[in-house]
């Protein structure tokens, strides 16, 4: 397949290469664009086999559901039949933003988007691309990360482009993203609001809101969310999360290969390279997924990253590293 790269300025969208990429998703084509977390890889929602192109492009297993975007909190009407107070709230407070909220799906939803569960989950993107895409297509997006199932997101145009590249019809290169994780998901159909996945938004700024949230899903082998069982973010390279760096020069004694530190500021290890994932949080969760695919394509065969603490959204850079990593750390946590 041949992929056209549309080359669109966040601050200042060309309406004309939108509408482009608009017409491939209402054609039942597969476009890549850019959103504030990580890139994603849409089709049309209402369309079953334009999804199930989503899937084979991806790698993706069919029982991981699909994030369905839309660009007004109004069309979450579409797709959910049932909508909590506090889910309105919530919608309210985060949208646009790297809130995705789980609900009971209306029939109407394709099976194949929800991987055939009775629930829908929908997020309402901020990143003026993907707001506008969406509001061009007409119709809810479904869009999981373009990346290849397992592989880091991609948080670049080059890194969506190094995956994604003759297996869609589009791809927007439209800057980096700047949150550089995937939405916090939370399940807002049980009694207490419940972080299946955390993100930028923490389950205290949700309690903020609804009153309580709880963490739930992987945390407590819950089954809830089907796509945490499943391996992801690994690069080729080995990964170890290091909650102590004073362990690094430890760790990398008689590594075999060549090796890399990720951490805060950089720093002086008797690594190969040491990737400076920046000064605070916020810029180590932009970067991770953009460092983790970089180690690979500089040959590394071993990454030491900082295992950060788990406030804020160093909960979200945890959960990633730690299964970048397969669970492996310089000690139990
Ligand atoms: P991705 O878009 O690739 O970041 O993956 C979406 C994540 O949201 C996966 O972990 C899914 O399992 C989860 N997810 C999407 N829809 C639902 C749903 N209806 N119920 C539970 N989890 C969901
Ligand atoms: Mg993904």
């Amino acid at each position: 397949m041949n992929t056209e790269v549309l080359k669109i300025n966040p601050d200042a969208p060309d309406a004309a290469l939108i509408e482009r990429a608009a017409s491939v998703i209402r054609g039942g084509g597969l476009a890549a664009f850019p959103t504030e977390t990580v890139y994603g890889l849409g089709a049309d929602a209402f369309n079953p086999s334009a999804v199930e192109k989503i899937f084979r492009a991806k790698g993706r297993p069919a029982d991981n559901p699909l994030i369905s975007h839309i660009s007004e909190i109004s069309q979450v009407r579409l797709l959910a039949r049932e909508i909590p107070p506090e889910a309105e709230c919530l919608m309210e407070r985060f949208w646009g933003g790297p809130l995705t909220i789980i609900l009971k799906k209306r029939p109407e939803v394709p099976a194949v988007v929800s991987a055939g569960l009775d629930t829908v989950s929908v997020r309402m993107p901020s990143h003026s691309v993907a707001h506008e895409l969406i509001r061009r297509s007409g119709t809810p997006i479904a869009a999981p990360s373009a990346n290849l199932s397992g592989s880091p997101s991609p948080t670049t145009a080059a890194h969506c482009m190094a995956d994604m590249l003759g297996r869609v019809d589009v791809i927007i290169d439209g800057g980096d993203s700047l949150i550089g994780l995937e939405s916090t998901v939370v399940d807002m159909t049980g009694p207490v609001p419940t972080v299946l996945r955390p993100g930028a938004i923490t389950a205290e700024d949700i309690a903020s809101v609804t009153g309580r949230c709880v963490y739930g899903g992987e945390s407590s082998g819950a089954p809830k969310c089907p796509g945490m069982k499943y391996t992801h973010y690994s690069p080729r390279a080995d990964v170890v999360a290091v909650s102590d760096m004073k362990n690094a020069a430890a760790l990398l004694a008689g590594a075999k290969g060549k090796t890399a530190v990720i951490d805060l500021c950089g720093g002086d290890y008797p690594a190969d390279v040491v990737y400076d994932a920046g000064a605070d949080l916020a810029s180590y969760a932009a970067r991770l997924f953009y460092l983790l695919r970089r180690a690979d394509e500089d040959g590394v065969s071993l990454i030491l990253a900082r295992l950060p603490g788990p406030e804020g959204i160093g909960a979200a850079i945890r959960n990633r590293l730690l299964k970048a990593a397969g669970g492996r750390t310089d000690k139990p946590c």
